[in-house]
C-alpha cells in the first residue's frame, strides 16, 4: 500500500464513519420526536378516559372550594343536608381543570379546542384551527412542530370520540366538535438527545480511531516489508549480477548454463555457446584511461544485450572484457548471431585510437554448438567456444572463429 492509498483508505474510512453518523443523527431526532408524539397521544388517550369516566357519571360534584371554575349556572352547585356547596362538573369543565392543573405542575400541556367554543378557555389557535378543519376532511389526528408562547412544541391533536355518554350533560357541557391538544416542550428531550448524540459521538469517534490505527499499522508493517523486499532483492541482484555492465555474472552464468545443459540433454536439442572478447582493450585502457575503459564495456555490454530477449537465451559478462553468450539453437544460427553481435559493435564506432586493427572498438568471437550425449560435461562446449575465440584472434582480430 503506498502512503497515497493510505491517505485515500483513511480518507474514505472517515467519510464513511461521518455518513453513519450523520444518519443516527436524524434516527435519533426522529425517533425522539416520535417518542414525544406518541407520549401526546397517550397523554390524550388519558383525558379521553377522564372524560369518558366523568361522562358515564353524567357529570360529577365536587367540594367548592373556591378554586373551582363551574359554570356560571346555578344549577352547577347544589347544598347537601350538612351544609357543604357542592359544584356540578362536567367533562369538559373536569378536562379545563385538569388542563390548568398540568401547566401548573408539569411541562405537559392539553388544551380542549373547539370550533364553537361553550368557554373562551375552548377557543383553537391557530394550529388547532387548521387541524380541526383537517377533521372535517376526515383526518384523525394531526401531528407536528408548532411554536407556543414563543417556545417550539410537539403537538399532537385528535377529535374527541362523537359517542361520549353525556346524556344528562348535553346542553351544559358541550363542546362541538370539539377536540383536545397535547403539547410537549421540544427542550425537554433536548437532555436526551443531546446525551445520545454524545454517546453516539464516543462510539463513533473510537471505531474512526480504531480503523484508522489499523489502517496506519498494516500501512506500517507494508512498508517495512517492502523495504526487506528491496533489501533482499539488491543482495540477489548482487549475487547475480555484474555491478558495471549490470549484465548477468559468471555465477549466474554457469548456473543457467548447467541447467540449459540438461535440458538439452534431456530433449537432444543442440546447444551453443559465443565466447566474445574485445580486441585490443589493454590499449585501449592505456591509451585513454580506465574509467574510459569501463565505460566502454558498459556500453559493449548494453549494444549486445539488446539481442537477447528470448528466455532460453543468455548473454553474461564472463569476466575481464570478455562476454559469454549461451544459446538453444544450431551451429549454423549461432553463426549468424555471432556475425550480427560482431557487426552491432563495429558499427557502434566507438573511437579505438590504438587499435592495430580498426579506428573503433571491434570484437573477436568464437562459437561452438554440441548435442549434449550422457557423460558428457558442459565444459567442453565452453572450451570449444574459447578454442575458436582463439582461432578468431590469430586469424586477424575483428571476426567470428569456429
Ligand atoms: P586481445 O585483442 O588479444 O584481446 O588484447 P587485449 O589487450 O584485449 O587483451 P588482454 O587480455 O591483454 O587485456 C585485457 C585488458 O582488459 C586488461 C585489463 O586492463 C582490461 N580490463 C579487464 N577488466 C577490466 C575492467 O573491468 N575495466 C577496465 N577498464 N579494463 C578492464
Ligand atoms: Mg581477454
Ligand atoms: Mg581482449
Amino acid at each position: 500500500m503506498r502512503r497515497i492509498t493510505f491517505l485515500v483508505y483513511a480518507v474514505l474510512w472517515m467519510m464513511l464513519i461521518s455518513l453513519s453518523y450523520y444518519q443516527q443523527l436524524k434516527d435519533t431526532k426522529r425517533y425522539a420526536e416520535d417518542i414525544a408524539i406518541r407520549q401526546a397521544a397517550m397523554f390524550f388517550d388519558h383525558i379521553v378516559l377522564i372524560r369518558q369516566w366523568n361522562s358515564s357519571h353524567g357529570g360529577v360534584y365536587a367540594v367548592d372550594d373556591g378554586q373551582i371554575r363551574a359554570d356560571s349556572t346555578a344549577s352547577s352547585f347544589v347544598e347537601t343536608k350538612d351544609g357543604r356547596r357542592l359544584a356540578w362538573i362536567g367533562p369538559t369543565q373536569m378536562a379545563r381543570e385538569l388542563a390548568d392543573a398540568a401547566k401548573s405542575k408539569t411541562v405537559i400541556r392539553f388544551h380542549v379546542a373547539s370550533i364553537r367554543p361553550s368557554s373562551a378557555d375552548n377557543k383553537a389557535d391557530e394550529w388547532e384551527l387548521r387541524a380541526l378543519l383537517a377533521f372535517r376532511n376526515g383526518e384523525t389526528s394531526v401531528r407536528g412542530i408548532a411554536v407556543l408562547d414563543n417556545q417550539p412544541y410537539y403537538r399532537y391533536i385528535a377529535p374527541l370520540p362523537a359517542a361520549e355518554n353525556c346524556l344528562t350533560c348535553a346542553g351544559l357541557d358541550d363542546d362541538g366538535g370539539g377536540a383536545i391538544s397535547v403539547s410537549i416542550p421540544v427542550a425537554s428531550i433536548d437532555a436526551f438527545i443531546s446525551e445520545r448524540l454524545r454517546q453516539l459521538g464516543v462510539t463513533h469517534g473510537i471505531i474512526a480511531s480504531v480503523g484508522v490505527i489499523v489502517l496506519l499499522l498494516s500501512y506500517l508493517a507494508q512498508v517495512r516489508l517492502s523495504k526487506r523486499l528491496d533489501k533482499a532483492k539488491s543482495r540477489l541482484q548482487l549475487a547475480y549480477l555484474d555491478s558495471l555492465t549490470l549484465l548477468p555474472n559468471r555465477r549466474y552464468y554457469d548456473a543457467f548454463v548447467k541447467r540449459e545443459w540438461k535440458r538439452a540433454m534431456r530433449h537432444q536439442y543442440p546447444i551453443s555457446m559465443i565466447m566474445i572478447d574485445i580486441d585490443y582493450f589493454k590499449a585501449y585502457n592505456d591509451s585513454l584511461g580506465h574509467p574510459e575503459g569501463d565505460q566502454c564495456l558498459r556500453q559493449v555490454a548494453r549494444t549486445l544485450k539488446r539481442f537477447f530477449r528470448r528466455p532460453g537465451d543468455l548473454i553474461a559478462r564472463y569476466g575481464g572484457e570478455e562476454f559469454c553468450v549461451v544459446a538453444a539453437c544450431d551451429a549454423n544460427q549461432i553463426l549468424a548471431l555471432a556475425e550480427i553481435l560482431r557487426k552491432a559493435i563495429e558499427n557502434m564506432r566507438l573511437p579505438h585510437p590504438n587499435s592495430k586493427i580498426s579506428e573503433f572498438v571491434t570484437i573477436s568471437l568464437g562459437v561452438s554448438t554440441i548435442v549434449p550425449r550422457e557423460h558428457q560435461e558442459f565444459e567442453q562446449l565452453l572450451h570449444a567456444a574459447d578454442q575458436a575465440l582463439y582461432n578468431a584472434k590469430a586469424s586477424g582480430r575483428n571476426r567470428v572463429g569456429r
